[in-house]
């Protein structure tokens, strides 16, 4: 599949555009247009009911993006999370050290220079008066957060371990080469959880979120040959973490991380006690027994599950003589449900189209159009995803039957108009019995 191909459809059709585009643009921003949101949250709120709602060892946290600038001294992003920058000594291009294959430039085969350390958090100044005002940070990451507020959040919930916090939002990285579409953004949302377990149950847990990621990323009709692991080599662990495995996707530009899945052992909770000077071990009270729990974090990023779901759908295949580009999305996450298509605006088919759509859109999102052949109006749908078109015809204003055509098989079925809402409704639900 061609990235270009993707991209121009994404901007042609409101998926995801540049930010501030009339003004030129702005390196590693992007929105999400008006199908692009709708698909975004479903994968938001797909991934909450996999691994919160449905659970009874899971609650969640919404907390602010600023923090007391101390978290990130007591996380390691200060003084340590220092990306390391080399540049072309040729044409002034500048590169992450470790994102590098050769010794040279990749763009113009130049000569690199020395190694230089670089801070990649967003710096903010909170305050109004410039004596007073405090500098502190827009969050890299949504976990620490977790770590800083799991002792209110233990003692206000009864919630024994193991458990998990999980927590959906913005972080933010001066990435010194944004690239490759919203694969590599300066803002971006991550999906991140934090559970915590006994040191003794770490392979368990550990195991048990390996496989539960995996069957996630199949539910989300990601082909599973386009899917691996990673195994990080011991000696390249980040400072916290005992051990690491990344699912990678196959994207167009090659193979990128989706989700890293790490053993964080008691680093966090350890280094932020000893900054606030607040103990956080947890007591146990069955056990009579205080200790500081392990951690095991899965911590996904959205934007580029969206990508990588939108790669995964996009397909070109022959109808009837002619291109047809399809976008075989997983219809729990489609942003557009079912259209409504009079198959022509005369005779009262419009109105009474219209009307069943106006009662749908109150179970589910859906689109009305009249315009143009019933056949350009179903390839209209196909290119956003559209899982089902529903077709008002001249039988149904003798019986009241509609046809459904499926968006990937392009078979119809004759359904009575008062089923709709149960046959389509069930078909786009990401809830499980
Ligand atoms: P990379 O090595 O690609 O920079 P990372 O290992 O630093 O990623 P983590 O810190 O493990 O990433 O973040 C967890 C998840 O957050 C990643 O798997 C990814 O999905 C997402 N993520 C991280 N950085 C970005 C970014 N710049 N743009 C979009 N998503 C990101």
């Amino acid at each position: 599949m061609d990235m270009d191909k993707l991209v121009s459809l994404c901007k042609r059709k409101g998926f995801i555009f540049q930010s501030s585009g009339i003004y030129g643009g702005i390196n590693g921003c992007w929105d999400f247009g008006p199908l692009g949101v709708e698909l975004k949250r479903n994968l938001k709120n797909d991934w909450w009911y996999n691994f919160v709602q449905i659970r009874d060892n899971m609650v969640g946290l919404d907390a602010s993006i600023i923090t007391h600038p101390e978290v990130w001294v007591a996380s390691g992003h200060v003084e340590q999370f220092h990306d390391i920058l080399v540049d072309c000594k040729e044409c002034r291009k500048r590169f992450r050290q470790d994102h590098l294959e050769t010794e040279r430039c990749p763009e113009c085969g130049g000569e690199l220079s020395e190694p230089k350390a670089f801070n990649s958090m967003l710096r903010t100044r909170l305050g109004v008066s410039d004596d007073t005002a405090v500098e502190t940070y827009l969050r890299p990451e949504t976990c620490q957060s977790i770590f800083v507020d799991f002792k209110d959040i233990y003692s206000s919930t009864r919630v024994k371990i193991p458990f998990g916090i999980a927590q959906i939002g913005k972080s933010f990285r001066n990435e010194v080469n944004p690239r490759n579409f919203i694969f590599r953004s300066r803002e971006f949302e991550q999906m991140e959880i934090e559970f915590f377990c006994r040191e003794e149950e770490e392979e368990k847990w550990f195991a048990q979120w390996q496989e539960d990621i995996w069957a996630w990323y199949l539910s989300l009709g990601i082909k599973e040959s386009a899917l691996r692991w990673y195994e990080h080599p011991k000696e390249s662990l980040a400072h916290y973490s005992k051990r690491t495995v990344d699912v990678e996707y196959e994207f167009p530009f090659g193979w990128g991380e989706l989700q890293g899945l790490a053993n964080r052992g008691v680093y966090d909770l350890t280094q932020h006690s000893k900054h606030s000077g607040k103990d956080l071990s947890f007591f146990d009270p069955e056990k009579n027994e205080r200790y500081m729990p392990t951690v095991i974090e899965p911590s996904a990023g959205a934007d580029r599950t969206t990508l990588a779901v939108l790669c995964d759908a996009y397909d070109e295949d022959e109808v009837n003589g002619e291109t047809r580009v399809v976008m075989h999305l997983a219809p729990k996450l489609a942003p557009i449900k079912a259209a409504i298509l009079p198959l022509v605006k005369k005779d009262g088919l419009a109105e009474l189209a219209e009307n069943l759509e106006k009662k749908l859109r109150k179970k589910f999102i859906t689109y009305y159009d009249h315009a143009g052949a019933i056949g350009r109006r179903y390839r209209r749908q196909d290119e956003i995803g559209t899982p089902y078109c529903v077709c008002v015809d001249f039988e149904t204003k003798e019986n009241g039957t509609v046809t459904v055509r499926d968006r990937d098989s392009m078979e119809q079925v004759r359904i009575p108009m008062d089923d709709l809402a149960g046959y389509i409704g069930t078909r786009v639900s990401f809830e499980r019995d």
